[in-house]
């Protein structure tokens, strides 16, 4: 059996010898007995009796004309042949496939007849193919000329193809030409008006790529040239179209010529819109815009930038200031000078720039101006002089302002100095001066003040106030120090100073400023009765121990002998010390034999001590007084008297009978000792 499906397959797909694969060898039906060929009607299918009848012979039947075909009958294919061996499946040796459909036994034939032919033309045929396949139309004209695939309906297709290569061949050399001559407006024309030709070859391929691409940078071109060539140029239209199309018509053939100017006018009026737009304002951003955009090349031949010439330099000029206050900026400098210099550099070239011009660094130079501001005021307030809390403050703005660093010379001097005080001078400041009494005031000044202070121009009032509370300090402290040193002279010099009037001394500067005022009353007196010799007064006023106090005293020293002489006078005599006279007998023997001596002591203001002395007396009677020799002796002080009964024990030995006890007081007067007139008080053992 024959797999008709398969061959039905392979038959649409064109693959006629893998059909007739399917078909050969196999059956369909039953070889007939006798001659497989008959020649008959192929309308009305009459059969043929006479045996010289032969194909394409009128039928006798029907009388048709041509109408005798021969057919097989192993493989009934319905048109017949017009020879007896016509049968192209017998030919191919095909089994009996009459029992097969009429319409796949004709499939059958048409396969063997397309294998035939391809067997014959099957060459040509692929080369026909091929030069198609490769676009070579003029070897497809040629074949088609040959007229060797004509008649086989396979080949029809390529064939009717071939039939107009020859009228191809000629269009492509139209194209070909169009193309090296740069026409690609004329190659579009070409390709459009032969396009149904061209688009269904291999041959054309070429040109639709190009025509793909030209045809779209033709119409570009174009309305770019239109837009060029009005007149007056329409300057927007140009630059939007130019912006359009510039990448894909610059290597136009009709642009190519005027490019360069089309380009160079687009430009500038692109430039120069922009130069334009810049908004129009005094400042860096704007010139630097205006100075960025502006084109020297471009705009040296349009019109309307040669007006702005003028402007644009004066804005580089104003763009080389602001870098040049950049540059001097960035520079950092540690010495205050060449900082300063600096400032001055910076401010200088701020002033060369508008008013109202805006830059990046205004603020710096606004901060230097303020700055160099800042220092002079500290310079005229350190050269004024008038006050330490005016530089300070002076400073601190400098200071704050960020070039606190930039003071040097006097100015730091006056300002380390004016910081040094700052404090104090708001301390005394601050005293209530006027509410205190002078020695709270004192103190209070004087607590705060500080040699720094010295030459202060803010506290000049105060000042002399301060020295005041200072003098008056030193001379208590002399006072205090007189006091203890018993220099009453020092002490009434300082008590009587004007800066102590009214001064509220303590109980000890009262009573010592009183002692010494006494004193030195008595020791004026006392120079004027020495100084006189009266003798009388000067026992009136006579006081060792102010002598002894005093004895440094220039005017004692001056009358040192004189003082001598009258205190022999007028003191040392017993009648005038007040120790004439033994007090309460004298000498005491007790029963047990020991024996106690007193006496009456001299005036205080003469001496406090005696001397008390045991003397052999060589005559007992003579009455001539002498304390030598003597065989004891004491120094006594007047402390006796306030022992007992004030009776001064006296250490008897056995040998001092017969003794006189003597006593004598001595009279110290600083600078010297004078021995008392001798008193027996008694003699021992009577
Ligand atoms: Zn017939
Ligand atoms: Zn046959």
């Amino acid at each position: 059996m024959i797999n008709w499906k398969e061959f039905q397959a392979e038959y649409e797909l064109r693959d006629y010898r893998a059909a007739l694969a399917v078909v050969a060898g196999r059956i369909d039906g039953v070889a007939v007995d006798g001659p497989p060929r008959v020649l008959r009607c192929r309308f009305c299918e009459s059969g043929v009796e006479d045996r010289e009848a032969v194909a394409g012979e009128k039928c006798g039947g029907c009388t048709a004309d041509d109408a005798l075909r021969w057919f097989c009958r192993n493989h009934p294919e319905p048109d017949g042949f017009n020879d007896a061996n016509g049968c192209l499946c017998c030919r191919r040796g095909l089994m009996p496939l009459n029992k097969a459909d009429s319409d796949l036994v004709a499939k059958v034939v048409s396969v063997c007849l397309e294998v035939e032919m391809l067997d014959s033309k099957g060459t040509l045929f692929e080369e026909l193919k091929a030069a198609f396949r490769t676009g070579d139309e003029e070897r497809a004209a040629e074949i088609y000329e040959s007229g060797d695939l004509s008649g086989w309906a396979g080949a029809g297709q390529l064939v009717g193809l071939a039939k107009d290569s020859r009228k191809v061949v000629d269009v492509l050399e139209e194209l070909e030409s169009a193309l090296k001559a740069g026409e690609f407006s004329l190659l579009v024309k070409i390709w459009d008006r032969h396009r149904k030709h061209l688009v269904v070859r291999t041959s054309g391929e070429r040109y639709r790529d190009l025509v793909e691409e030209w045809r779209p940078k033709n119409a570009g071109a174009s309305q770019v040239l239109d837009a060029w060539r009005r007149q007056p140029i329409d300057e927007d239209l140009l630059v939007k179209l130019w912006g359009e199309w510039r990448d894909r018509v610059a290597d136009h053939p009709e642009i190519l010529p005027v490019r360069q100017q089309v380009q160079r006018r687009v430009d500038q009026q692109v430039y120069w819109s922009r130069f334009v737009d810049v908004e129009q304002v005094a400042s860096q951003e704007t010139d630097e815009q205006r100075v960025s955009l502006w084109n020297d090349e471009l705009f040296e031949d349009w019109g309307p930038a040669r007006a702005v010439v003028s402007d644009v330099a004066a804005a580089r000029q104003r763009l080389g200031v602001v870098e040049s206050i950049r540059s001097v900026l960035e520079v950092e400098f540690d010495e205050p000078g060449p900082a300063t210099d600096r400032l001055q550099q910076v401010v200088q070239l701020g002033g060369q720039l508008p008013g109202d011009y805006v830059y990046r660094d205004v603020g710096a130079v606004e901060s230097a101006a303020r700055q160099l501001e800042l220092l002079d005021q500290l310079g005229r307030v350190v050269q004024e002089g008038h006050s330490d809390l005016a530089v300070v403050a002076a400073w601190r703005s400098l200071e704050g302002s960020g070039c606190g660093n930039l003071v040097e010379g006097a100015s730091e001097e006056a300002v380390q100095r004016a910081l040094a005080r700052e404090e104090l001078i708001g301390l005394l400041l601050s005293v209530p001066v006027d509410d205190l009494d002078v020695q709270e005031c004192d103190r209070r000044l004087l607590e705060i003040w500080d040699p720094v202070l010295e030459g202060c121009p803010d506290l000049e009032v105060l000042q002399g106030r301060c020295e005041l509370a200072g003098q008056r300090r030193q001379l208590l402290e002399t006072l205090d120090a007189a006091g203890r040193d018993s220099d009453v002279s020092l002490v009434t010099t300082v008590a009587e100073n004007q800066l102590l009037d009214h001064w509220p001394f303590t109980a000890v500067q009262e009573a010592a400023i009183s002692t010494a005022r006494m004193e030195v009353g008595c020791l004026d007196e006392l120079e004027l009765v020495v100084d006189r010799g009266d003798v009388e007064r000067f026992a009136e006023i006579f006081d060792a121990g102010r002598l002894r106090r005093h004895m440094g005293r220039d005017s004692l020293e001056a009358r040192r002998d004189q003082i001598v002489e009258l205190v022999a006078a007028a003191v040392v005599p017993n009648h005038r010390n007040g120790l004439d006279r033994p007090f309460m007998g004298g000498v005491k023997s007790s029963e047990g034999g020991a024996v106690r001596v007193n006496w009456a002591w001299p005036d205080p203001r003469v001496s406090d001590t005696c001397r008390l002395r045991v003397c052999r007396q060589p005559e007992a009677t003579s009455k001539t007084l002498s304390t030598e020799p003597y065989v004891f002796e004491a120094i006594v002080h007047r402390s006796v008297l306030e022992l007992g009964d004030g009776a001064q024990p006296l250490p008897v030995q056995a040998d001092w009978k017969g003794c006189q006890v003597i006593v004598q007081c001595l009279v110290d007067i600083g600078f010297a000792t004078l021995d008392g007139e001798p008193l027996v008080l008694g003699i021992l053992g009577e």
